[in-house]
């Protein structure tokens, strides 16, 4: 039987994956769930731990907690509460971990499970922006191997030959373009937090919705194809295509581009991790390209949309944790209307520039494999770069 865990199962990628499992395997005959963790819907987290019986159901808010305590009471289940109740349910010995908390919050919880020799399906991809070099090499030592559940990043995984390794001559990745695909910098001024939540073609988490939108999730995806395939920046490109139908395409020396399709639904990336190397048969939506009709093409716009630019500078400076602190505090404040939109993309690149000058060098990770080496200097990056932008969003806020 199966371990399995699941590290932000009341999200959207966690709950996308209990489905899976779900429509394809019997729990208790096929699979058994070691962990479930959530972080403040307490109402689903008891309805998935009913349902699944994991050895152990972990909620983040201590708010909320009161509500799990009584409402699993008398189940015979295990609970328990916080930060480091997470990480230690991360740490239980697994078969497959699903990483899926969104931002740095999942670095500590994917650094333990990564401990354990567990494959672990990688959503959380913030964790590899931030220290990716580090984990997966703590991943390959433990004897666990990492799965990319990012379906740009699956996409690649699916088409790329290992052993023609030497003869890719470039990773493109597809960007939807997100819901202000086409507007000039003029043209973003002013728009809504409602506005930007209006993903047009995938349903996901708010904080990966915003990043779609000022395109920081290629961004994000760009230092994170760069990590996972060990591939320098200038191998890397992005086009964007409105449909997103194609997920990716792996170019070869030869002068074939071998591309990955598909409707846009994660539980095709998920399935492809849950089942790997072996294909899941399931009842998954199947494209239908007549339907489809059309597919196109388009240049990223870097002038509208700063954030792809300034995640290639981030890269080739040994600058990602400053660019993923920064862009995690501005999503948080332009979703509580407390910052512009344009002011995300402003913000990062301040941040970026201070990270540079000499008196606060302890936030610039100078390694040269443009990594850090280690989960607490990732850590200690963070909080400095939260600090620092905490600051420019307080002084944006007193301005305006
Ligand atoms: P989400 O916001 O829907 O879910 C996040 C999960 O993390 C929830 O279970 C939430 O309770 C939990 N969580 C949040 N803060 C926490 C904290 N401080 N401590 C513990 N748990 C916490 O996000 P999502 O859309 O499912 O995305 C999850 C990750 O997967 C992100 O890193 C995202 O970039 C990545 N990803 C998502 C998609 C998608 O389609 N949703 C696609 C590709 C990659
Ligand atoms: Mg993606």
């Amino acid at each position: 039987m199966r371990r399995i865990s699941i590290l932000g199962s009341t999200g959207s990628i966690g709950v996308s994956t209990l489905r899976l499992l779900d429509e394809t395997l019997t729990v208790g005959e096929d699979y058994e769930i070691v962990a479930l963790t959530g972080g403040r819907n307490a109402d689903l987290l008891c309805e998935q731990a009913l349902k699944f019986r994991p050895h152990i159901t972990v909620l983040n808010d201590k708010a909320q907690w009161p509500l799990v305590k009584d409402r699993l009471a008398g189940s015979g289940l295990e609970v328990a509460c916080g930060d480091d109740a997470i990480v230690a349910a991360a740490a239980r010995p697994a078969d497959w971990v699903m990483a899926a908390i969104v931002g740095i919050a999942g670095l500590k919880p994917v650094w333990a499970a990564a401990g354990t020799g567990a494959t672990i399906a990688l959503a959380n991809k913030e964790s590899l922006v931030c220290c990716g070099r580090a984990l997966l090499e703590r991943v390959r030592s433990a004897g666990g191997r990492v799965l990319p559940v990012d379906s740009e990043h699956n996409a690649i995984f699916q088409v790329l030959d290992a052993r023609q390794a030497d003869k890719v001559s470039k990773l493109i990745l597809t960007a939807s373009g997100g819901p202000f695909f086409g507007r000039t910098r003029e043209q973003l001024r002013g728009v809504t937090v409602e506005q930007a939540l209006k993903h047009p073609n995938w349903s996901m988490g708010a904080k990966i919705t915003i990043d779609s939108a000022t395109l920081a999730n290629k961004g994000l995806e760009f230092i994170e194809a760069a990590i996972l395939f060990d591939m320098p920046p200038s191998m890397i490109d992005v086009v964007v295509h409105p449909q997103s139908v194609i997920h990716s395409l792996v170019e070869y020396a030869d002068g074939s581009s071998l591309a990955q399709l598909g409707t846009p639904d994660m539980r095709v990336p998920i399935s492809y991790c849950l089942g790997y190397p072996d294909r899941v048969a399931w009842d998954a939506p199947k494209l239908d390209l007549r339907r489809v009709g059309m597919l196109t093409f388009f240049e990223p716009d870097t002038s509208a949309f700063p954030m792809l630019r300034l995640a290639r500078e981030a890269l080739e400076a040994g600058l990602c944790g400053v660019y993923n602190a920064a862009n995690e505090v501005c999503v948080q404040a332009f979703l509580e209307k407390r910052i512009d939109f344009l002011q995300v993309a402003e913000f990062v690149e301040m941040a970026m520039m201070r990270a540079q000058l000499p008196s606060i060098a302890s936030i610039r990770h100078a390694s040269r494999d443009r990594t850090v080496e280690d989960m607490d200097i990732a850590l200690d990056i963070d909080s400095g770069v939260r600090e620092l932008v905490g600051g420019f969003v307080a002084d944006a806020r007193q301005g305006a």
